[in-house]
């Protein structure tokens, strides 16, 4: 299978292509490798991996316009991971297995399309890095505040983390995911979420694209220090579900709510009430489902405290 070509790129000097990755689904994986005139660390950056979180992707393209003569070592960024979810608009999975990708991780090359596409970025573009972003958002149906997940017990994710500057952060090891992948390579690596709602504001992405020089700065591949921002660690989570198919009329989108807090209902489709939320928990509202289609099981909040 193809690779993505790190070693012929001259020093001082931007290379954008695309790869042919020949999958379940073969199609053409874009990507830009920046070549620093100093060497350095290599730092992988991916979005796309869910394809409907758009100020990610849009982050992703910025970032990579960097010039080489301003770093050192090499920025290698795959703005759009997951092609066929992104051409389909597709939420939370992709439409060629119906797989969420980011539940794959470290895939398998004798798998579905998702495990296959798992194991070429694992291969290919996380364990040849020195340090690992990926870059996420609220879905295409999801309001969200902005937040890092980084992999537990691991101080150098920790401080990559801390680096990137989004002041919430999130301690876990779920498996199947980019940077649980990254963790057991032990690879710095982070899952920084921004945006939401099929929306790429300008905000949200210079969110992730200054995160994304933080942390080079963090690492010496771009010059100074980053500035040091307050982070709070979320320790207790609420992740409230859906018991049932119907109309979803959520009551907050974002902020902070109380414990016994009314936060919507589902009817069904006369207006009769079918399930009543309540936050469970005080705490922080990650994201919320902003849809009013939800299905059996959906998420509707993920909150944070
Ligand atoms: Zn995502």
């Amino acid at each position: 299978m193809s690779e993505i070509p790190f070693s012929t790129v001259k020093p001082g000097s931007s290379l954008n292509g695309y790869v042919r990755l020949e999958l379940d689904a073969p199609f053409d994986l874009p990507y830009t490798v920046v070549k620093g005139e100093k060497p350095g660390p290599m730092l992988v950056v991916t979005a796309g991996i869910h394809g409907a979180e758009y100020a990610s992707i849009a982050a992703a393209v910025s970032i990579a316009r960097i010039p080489a003569s301003e770093i050192s070592g090499t920025l290698v960024v795959l703005p759009i991971v997951c092609m066929p979810a992104y051409l389909a608009r597709s939420i939370y999975s992709n439409p060629v297995d119906g797989k969420n990708l980011n539940r794959q991780f470290p895939g398998d090359f004798e798998g579905t399309f998702s495990q296959q596409l798992a194991a070429w970025i694992t291969e290919n573009a996380i364990q040849p890095a020195s340090a690992y972003i990926d870059l996420h958002g609220g879905d295409m149906i999801e309001a969200l505040e902005p937040f890092t997940i980084y992999p537990e017990q691991h101080p150098e994710s920790l401080a990559l983390a801390q680096a990137f500057g989004i002041s919430l952060l999130v301690a876990a090891a779920p498996g199947g995911t980019t940077t649980s992948a990254a963790r057991a390579s032990n690879i710095p690596s982070i899952l920084a979420e921004a945006g939401g709602n099929g929306l790429w504001s300008k905000e949200d992405v210079n969110l992730l694209e200054h995160g994304v020089r933080r942390a080079m700065q963090h690492l010496g591949m771009l010059e100074g220090n980053p500035e040091p921002v307050a982070c709070t660690e979320l320790t207790k989570f609420a992740w409230l579900r859906s018991e049932i198919a119907g109309l979803w009329y959520p009551k907050q989108r974002l902020g902070q709510v109380r414990k016994g807090q009314d936060l919507g209902v589902i009817t069904d489709p006369f207006g009769k009430v079918l399930q009543s939320v309540v936050a469970p928990i005080d705490g922080t509202i990650l994201f919320s489902v902003t849809s009013l289609a939800i299905g059996y099981d959906d998420p509707l909040y993920g909150i944070g405290a």
